[in-house]
């Protein structure tokens, strides 16, 4: 920022309000260093409304998935509250998560933000080396962000004492009950000084997890992101899209919807200031004009890249939520979410930005698999369908492409004065067939508008299982099963010794049993993938018609170690309990999946 604030000048006020706005819920300023370095420009809604009581050592009962930004909402104030006299090595802060892959990013969390004040944070996991786990835990650590059966590992251990904790998470708690950890909570808890914060975060609030707040919660602050139920048809009528994206692919896939949407203008709106400036990196590179627009910019900056779009210089703005508020531009006809808005309420302020007036917009949002349940959420809130669609192929975006070749071709036809380039026709015509000549000149055509797809690469489709709002509490197994009729009768688990490193699928152990059996699908129970095996449930009566038909085939051309689940039937969960437990989630389960508490 180089000029100086004048009372007039709306970029500075935006830079204060940013400043103020994290800083107003008591936050301290190496934690605000730390957000600024990040380009967050002001808290979410959850962190709004959980920092300052968390911050004056409330216990707190949230109802945040994931992309509301849940977790800085705890991590900030669990390191504000870190005493500064940290000399002793047993950790202040538990956060216990339902994944490995939580459990990192959680972890990494904790670090960006707790930079500036040293905090040590340190992920527990099953499947990472216990050793590496117990030298860290030696050397002392502040923080531990683990999944429920390693951290009860280390407790039984005496590696990880909790004596010293001055707040517990429970995060995702309605992910880990699902996952069979209630237990393993209760253990834990158990160890945990009474005296203690205890934060409890949940995308949903089924009775169980009620349960679990009235046990260990103390007169918790209740916070719900999803409050205000805004009227349906209040937003403007819209076509709003989704697609299911992995991180690593959304730029491409952000390139490729674009592509085949072809917008006149669109704004992309992106959670942080690093990400409006990557972004518009990328885009550039792949011949859009896009310009970046975010708080850290002055007025001045702004005014020009404003300028650019409404005269069609640049066709893409890529922007944070606080910059582009109280835009209007005429020319827009997409607004694309980068990443799910951290509340309904943002969504929708963001959609209203296209289809004003009677114009037709679109709205397209890439969610990444773990924010499906966020756009669920905003569709009820909107009281409007986001439809999902798969992300366009590169057939798709060929046919596209040619569709749009062809309607400037006809736009010419009608309007152009073409008697210019008669004389080329014509004597291109004594040599060559007129089509011919035609071809010729589409294609000069085709390939001017813009690049082949020759380097296009397929965006991988994502799966996605269902979310499981309104799910009934205590299902019975058949009704996880997308309606196969309820089993009855005692089944046991089989043991076959291929997993997911060799490329082994639900439908691949489904096809060979039922292959190798008078079995069908439906008498096929819960399926667990793990690296190195796979637990299949089957009925007691026919496991070994099971056992004895897969020895004797191959699956994913292999043969396999196949024999009784030698705890039998449940107690195989404990083999789950290091490396694989958290495999459990069906990431790659796709449409099969079918999942045990
Ligand atoms: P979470 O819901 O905790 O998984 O967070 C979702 C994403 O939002 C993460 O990538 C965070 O880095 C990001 N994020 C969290 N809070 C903010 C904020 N106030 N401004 C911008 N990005 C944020």
């Amino acid at each position: 920022m180089s000029s100086a604030p004048t009372p007039t000048d709306p970029t500075h006020a935006v830079d204060a309000d940013e400043a103020s706005a994290f800083a107003d819920l008591g936050l301290r300023a190496e934690l605000l260093g730390a957000l600024s370095a990040l380009g967050y420009e002001e808290p979410t809604p959850i962190q709004r409304e959980a920092i300052p009581p968390l911050l004056a050592g409330r216990d707190l009962l949230g109802q945040a998935a994931t992309g509301t930004g849940k977790t800085a909402a705890f991590a900030l104030p669990l390191l504000q509250r870190m005493p500064d006299d940290r000399r002793g090595g047993d950790p202040v802060s538990l956060v216990l998560v339902p994944t490995r892959e939580l459990a990192v990013q959680v972890s990494e969390a904790f670090h960006r933000y707790g930079k500036d004040l040293g905090a040590r944070v340190l992920p527990i996991y099953g499947g990472q080396p216990i050793g590496r786990q117990l030298r860290a835990l030696d050397m002392g650590v502040d923080v531990v962000v683990a999944t429920p059966g390693r951290a009860l590992d280390h407790i039984a251990r005496g590696t990880l004492r909790l004596g010293a904790l001055a707040t517990v998470v429970l995060d995702e708690a309605d992910e880990m009950l699902d996952m069979g950890f209630a237990e393993d909570i209760e253990a834990i808890l158990e160890h945990a000084p009474a005296q203690r914060q205890t934060v409890l975060f949940s995308a949903t609030l089924p009775a169980r997890i009620d349960g679990l707040a009235r046990k260990h919660l103390t007169d918790p602050q209740r916070i719900q992101i999803e409050r205000e139920r805004t009227v349906a048809g209040e937003a403007p009528r819209v076509r709003q899209s989704g697609y299911i994206v992995a991180r690593g692919h959304k730029p491409a896939a952000l390139g490729r919807v674009l592509d085949v949407e072809s917008p006149t203008a669109a704004i992309v709106f992106c959670r942080s200031r690093e990400e409006v400036d990557r972004l518009t990196e990328t885009m550039n590179g792949r011949g859009y004009r896009a310009e970046a627009l975010h708080g850290g910019m002055s007025q001045e900056q702004r005014d020009r890249v404003m300028g650019r779009l409404r005269s069609g210089t640049a066709d893409l703005l890529v922007a944070t939520d606080v910059a582009a508020r109280g835009l209007d531009i005429e020319q827009l006809t997409h607004v694309v979410n980068y990443d799910v808005p951290s509340a309904p309420e943002s969504y929708v302020h963001r959609i209203g930005r296209v289809g004003r007036a009677g114009r037709e917009g679109v709205a397209i949002t890439l969610a990444e698999p773990r924010e499906h349940r966020m756009l669920k959420t905003i569709e009820r809130v909107t009281g409007q369908r986001i439809t999902i669609d798969k992300i366009p192929t590169v057939a798709d975006l060929r046919t596209r492409r040619l569709e749009l070749t062809q309607a400037a071709l006809r736009e010419s036809l009608l309007e152009d004065d073409l008697d210019s380039f008669r004389v080329i026709v014509e004597s291109l015509s004594d040599e060559f067939d007129m089509v011919e000549v035609a071809l010729a000149a589409v294609k000069l055509a085709h390939e001017a508008a813009g690049p082949t797809t020759e380097d296009e690469e397929e965006i991988p489709q994502v799966a996605v299982r269902a979310p499981r709002e309104g799910r009934p509490e205590a299902a019975g197994r058949g009704d996880r099963r997308g309606g196969a009729r309820p089993r009855t009768g005692d089944t046991t688990q089989v043991f076959i010794g291929l997993g997911r490193r060799a490329g082994v699928r639900p439908q691949d152990l489904v096809g060979a049993i039922t292959g190798e059996t008078g079995l069908n699908g439906r008498d096929i129970g819960s399926i667990e993938i793990a690296d190195r095996f796979s637990l299949v449930e089957v009925p007691v009566g026919v496991a070994d018609e099971v056992i004895t038909g897969l020895r004797g085939s191959t699956i994913k051309g292999r043969k396999a170690t196949v024999r009784r689940d030698r705890d039998g039937e449940g107690g195989g969960e404990r083999r789950f309990e290091g490396a694989d437990r958290q495999e459990r989630r069906g990431r790659d389960f796709g449409g099969d999946r079918r999942d045990r508490r």
